[in-house]
């Protein structure tokens, strides 16, 4: 796993290198990006899905991935990720026809804006002042040196993508868009290497699509170099997900861990309540979210905290093994 962890680090890098380089063209590539997306379902659905066995079966699902696919990334880029200076967001949801609905039937209880359930330990989240904006902050906000403002349960900021910090309520959008382009561009790469031949006249029939070869070979291998990299990021974000950290939290409790160690005790995430209920949790899925359909059509749903309590471990309040002043500030993360 530490292998893992190492080669995770190394694309998170790359990731941050090109996100400081290009960060000044973040308007251009999000116009570039949906060119390019747009190219590839015109360069798909011209030439590899009329090919496709049980038209009636792939054809259905190819259009549900390809609208979750620009809905996710219209939404990532529109809907802001939740700051520590503005009211609660969950109450815009009322009567908008693309949010989901809630279960009905669940038990739930207010504290703080906080839909919760009894087995769940909520904890009220500590607070604490930004050094460079003034505000008051929950745990978990980070202060953002490009939006300038505290971002509720900071992840990062991506300005190549989607021009914008990705936070507590973009952040499923965000994981969503990822994966359903890591299955998009798996589908293209996949279903499309016998046209790929044909394209490059392998074949003695003639090219008979609308799209010129040239067109469908640039979007192919950009479609197999997206699969790589996508699939990659995607599971970066996942596994930490599943882990109960964001991108900072993955570096900063690593370094709590070693603090730890130097004293002969235990660092423990107390947001870590278990692989799955995380994942739950993160994507508001499960007994106390949404229903599970959620996740396969582009509906909007609310995180399941307003970002000012989290939940914890049953019977922690903080994470042990760390102690006051030891924790890193947004001078060392940023
Ligand atoms: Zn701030
Ligand atoms: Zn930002």
């Amino acid at each position: 796993m530490i292998c893992a962890k190492q080669v995770f680090r190394c694309f998170k890098w790359i990731e941050r290198a090109g996100d400081a380089i290009t960060g000044a063209a973040g308007p251009v590539f999000i116009f570039l990006a949906v060119c390019l997306l747009s190219t590839g379902v015109v360069c798909f659905f011209d030439v590899v899905q009329p090919t496709l066995p049980w038209p009636w079966l792939t054809t259905p699902l190819c259009i549900l991935v390809v609208v979750n696919l620009f809905a996710h990334y219209y939404l990532v880029c529109t809907v802001p990720p939740g700051f520590a200076d503005e009211i609660s967001r969950l109450q815009e949801s009322n009567g908008r026809w693309w949010w989901a609905r809630k279960r009905t039937g669940t038990r739930r209880k207010q504290l703080t804006g906080v839909q919760w359930s009894e087995e769940l330990n909520m904890t009220k989240a500590t607070t604490s002042k930004c050094k460079r904006c003034g505000v008051m902050r929950p745990e978990r906000t980070h202060h953002c040196r490009i939006c300038k403002r505290c971002v509720l349960k900071f992840d990062h900021h991506c300005p190549v993508r989607v021009n914008q910090c990705i936070g507590l309520h973009n952040e499923r959008h965000f994981v969503l868009f990822l994966v359903y382009l890591s299955i998009a561009s798996f589908v293209y790469a996949w279903a499309g290497w016998d046209h790929v031949l044909s394209a490059l006249g392998w074949y003695s029939d003639p090219w008979i699509h609308r799209v010129p070869e040239v067109a469908f070979l640039l979007i192919y291998i950009l479609a197999a170099v997206l699969f790589l990299a996508v699939t990659i990021m995607a599971s970066y974000h996942i596994y930490g997900i599943a882990c109960g950290e964001t991108s900072v939290e993955s570096q900063d409790n690593e370094y709590y861990r070693k603090m730890a160690k130097g004293r002969g005790e235990d660092f423990v995430n107390s947001y870590d309540l278990g692989k799955l209920k995380n994942l739950e949790l993160f994507f508001n899925v499960g007994p106390n979210g949404y229903p599970i359909y959620t996740l396969f059509f582009p509906l909007r749903i609310q995180p399941y905290t307003d970002g000012h309590s989290w939940a914890r471990k049953q019977g922690m309040q903080s994470h042990p093994g760390l102690r006051t002043g030891e924790e890193l500030t947004d001078e060392e993360d940023l």
